[in-house]
């Protein structure tokens, strides 16, 4: 079970600015990237202009391991815009690399979800030109 679309609705896309816009190209290619600070090696995510470690500017769009573990969810049971239809699960993954994104799961079911899950990336194609990285349980 994942998120399931209304056709009827288009799907809010994320909006694109030149700091993410290395993390949605990868993932029109089924890449997950982050930024990674070229002076301390610090991984960076959600995208910003400094390395929040040592304050370099200096960064690379660098390839996760797309493997981490389930930090929280949280489940709609209502939905909260018309392009998503309820019941579905938000979650929060500590990837190994140490930084945090918030995606959803493909093919569990939200009672499913628990705290310490291992999950690992997978990417939905849900528009033209529109790729969302989201996870599935691993094992
Ligand atoms: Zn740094």
């Amino acid at each position: 079970m994942s998120v399931q679309y209304s056709s009827e609705e288009p799907v809010p896309a994320p909006p694109l600015v030149w700091e993410n816009a290395g993390f949605w190209e990868g993932a029109k290619s089924h890449q997950l990237l982050f930024q990674r600070c070229k002076e301390c090696g610090t991984w960076v995510h959600p995208p910003r202009p400094a390395c929040p470690k040592c304050r370099s500017f200096e960064k690379e769009w660098s390839p996760s391991s797309g493997k981490g573990v389930v930090h929280s969810f949280v489940t709609y049971r209502e939905s909260p815009h018309p392009a998503f239809k309820a019941p579905y699960s938000v979650v929060l993954v500590e990837m190994e690399e140490g930084v945090r994104l918030i995606s959803n799961m493909v093919d569990t079911a939200p009672d499913d979800i628990s705290i310490g899950m291992t999950v690992e990336v997978v990417f939905d194609d849900i528009a033209e030109g529109l790729t969302l990285p989201k996870f599935r349980k691993v094992g």
